[in-house]
């Protein structure tokens, strides 16, 4: 299976111009790129623009509400990214678990309203520095992930895609170990093989995210078997994001 790779923009750039600019370096950075699939997830204003030029690549938002419709002023439903083109979105992403208190049985009517939508869902789970410290993680990690997928069926997590990010990783340049990263993704599919079955656990797409750049990230998919990473800060470089996709294949 390929390697999925997705940027995640933030809320990066100031400017549609500057969004268009990023998209057009990192195309020129792909021509007849075939062997990772890579999916932009740029802040909504951006995507029309760059749903216009797309060649290639998917696209994705970085959030959406758990509602399909109606007063909820300055949401965005999952029918609306899917609408304007996107395939895929990013859901429990810590930035929104910390900043605006996003909770795991939210995540879970999210990942509902997405799935109905018809989006694919990148799903990040991970402990902070002190869960981490203190012994926690595969406590955390399966916390996150029953609370997430409660009531999502066998037949739904096919277009579920985990992203192992650890909080303490996260834009802070202090990257997770490679045998971390082996042995998180491991527990996470023993978890996913007790909520579900092994053959699930096997196939889901496990990635990995918390400051990648083009020096990790091929020891991600080549040594701790990550299948795919989630990129943030680095994906705003163009030349650099094109590197990690590079040494990703
Ligand atoms: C992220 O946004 O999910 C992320 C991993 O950010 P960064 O690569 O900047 O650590």
């Amino acid at each position: 299976m390929k390697p999925l790779i997705i940027a995640n923009w933030k809320m990066n750039p100031a400017s549609q111009k500057e969004a268009k600019e990023i998209f057009e370096l990192v195309k020129k950075g792909f021509k007849n790129q075939k062997n990772a699939e890579i999916v932009i997830c740029p802040p909504f204003v951006y995507l029309p623009a760059v749903a216009s030029g797309k060649g290639g690549f998917a696209l994705g938002g970085q959030n959406c509400f758990y509602e399909e419709k109606g007063a909820y002023t300055g949401e965005i439903s999952a029918l609306m990214l899917k609408n304007m083109g996107a395939e895929y979105v990013i859901l429990g992403h810590s930035e929104r678990r910390k900043y605006f208190n996003e909770t795991d049985q939210q995540i879970n009517k999210k990942i509902k309203k997405a799935l109905l939508a018809g989006l694919k869902v990148i799903l990040c789970v991970g402990e902070n520095a002190e869960e981490n410290k203190q012994g926690k993680k595969n406590q955390v990690l399966k916390t996150q992930l029953e609370g997430c997928l409660e009531k999502i069926a066998r037949d739904e997590i096919k277009n579920i895609i985990i992203a192992y990010e650890p909080v303490w990783a996260i834009g802070t340049g202090n990257n997770c170990s490679i045998d971390e990263t082996m042995s998180s993704i491991l527990s996470i599919r023993q978890i996913i093989s007790r909520l579900y079955n092994r053959k699930i656990a096997d196939h889901v797409r496990i990635l990995y995210g918390g400051s990648v750049n083009s020096n990790n990230s091929g020891s991600y998919i080549k040594e701790a078997r990550a299948n795919g990473l989630l990129v943030g800060g680095a994906s705003l470089l163009a030349d650099e994001f094109v590197k990690i996709v590079k040494s990703s294949t």
